[in-house]
């Protein structure tokens, strides 16, 4: 295949297959972060690395300390996403011939103090020229209890979906300032035990067929349940060109919100606990999961299959 043809998806599928191994993965590619034994009694190892480009997730002219915690809360989220808990990062900064040293400083200190109020060290790293585009690429780990880990393969025909917060529209800002859900992911993971969870980077529609790809299974969608931003909304109000509201919550990137699958019996209780819980946090009930594989969407007037649009940085770029 030419590879400029390729999405994302595709272009990684092809790259991680067959790579070296060895006794200490236990997750290697496609899931949020790698998963490692490395002897500890009741833990697994986190390890993750992610970056963030300037033209792809961030501006020049975006607030250097914004682009500093975002780099970072990408990585946390990802570790949010298996029920882990971050410990220590390294930080890689590629930077034009000549650039600011303020600017670097105000990046640092942005991934610092998220950093700080994460207790995540910030253990080293290295500055390298890059040439026109900024670049900070974090590599984390983490640990996670073994029995609390939490892949993308577990979902069960019949279980809930779930997912945190309100989606779409993240470009108008949130896409900068998001906290990675990582208090609630553990919560979730201690009381309800979620059989599968992502969190939500590539679009709704995008990262649940990733959920579904890999535990085997379809959904059914709600369309009314889907929780969706102002934002979103009022992008598609002042401007006609802008996608429909519901579209932008299915397919617009970097929503950094949770989406998880649980029995379906514990969709009551678990409503009740999070409220009383995380009560400035909307969860929202949006779909089953099903036998039957594919994508569906529910509205008031049918049901309809949902095609492959996710999002993704390549369409970007
Ligand atoms: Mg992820």
């Amino acid at each position: 295949m030419d590879p400029a043809a390729m999405n994302e998806f595709e272009l990684i599928e092809r790259l991680t297959a067959g790579l070296s191994t060895n006794r200490h993965l236990v997750v290697g590619p496609g899931d949020d972060c790698a998963v490692l034994d490395l002897g500890l009694a009741d833990h697994w190892l986190l390890f993750k690395t992610d970056a963030v480009v300037e033209g792809v997730h961030f501006r020049r002219d975006s607030p250097p300390t914004m682009v500093g915690r975002k780099a970072l809360a990408r990585c946390l989220s990802d570790v949010a996403a298996m029920a882990g808990t971050p410990v220590s990062v390294l930080v890689t900064v590629g930077l034009p011939i000549g650039f600011d040293p303020e600017y670097v400083m105000a990046l640092y200190a942005g991934l610092d103090g998220l950093a700080r109020s994460y207790e995540v060290s910030v253990a080293g790293g290295e500055t390298t020229v890059n040439p026109e585009r900024v670049i900070v690429s974090v590599a984390l780990l983490g640990t996670v209890a073994k029995e609390r880990c939490l892949l993308r393969s577990g979902a069960r025909p019949g279980d809930a979906l779930f997912v945190t917060g309100e989606l779409g529209g993240s470009i108008a800002g949130r896409h900068l300032e998001f906290e990675p859900r990582l208090r609630e992911a553990r919560w979730l993971a201690d009381t309800f035990g979620p059989h599968a969870m992502i969190d939500l980077s590539d679009g709704l529609a995008g990262d649940l067929r990733q959920i579904l790809r890999r535990s085997g299974v379809g959904a059914e969608l709600n369309a009314p349940s889907i929780p969706i931003t102002r934002a979103a909304r009022s992008a598609a109000r002042l401007n006609t060109a802008a996608k429909l509201p519901l579209v932008a919550a299915l397919t617009d990137g970097e929503d950094y919100e949770l989406l998880f699958s649980v029995n379906s019996n514990d969709a009551v209780p678990l409503l009740d606990g999070w409220k009383a819980r995380f009560p400035d946090l909307r969860l929202s009930c949006i779909g089953k999961v099903t036998a039957e594989p594919g994508l569906r969407l529910r509205d008031p007037n049918g049901i309809r299959e949902l095609g492959e649009h996710a999002y993704t940085h390549f369409e970007q770029c």
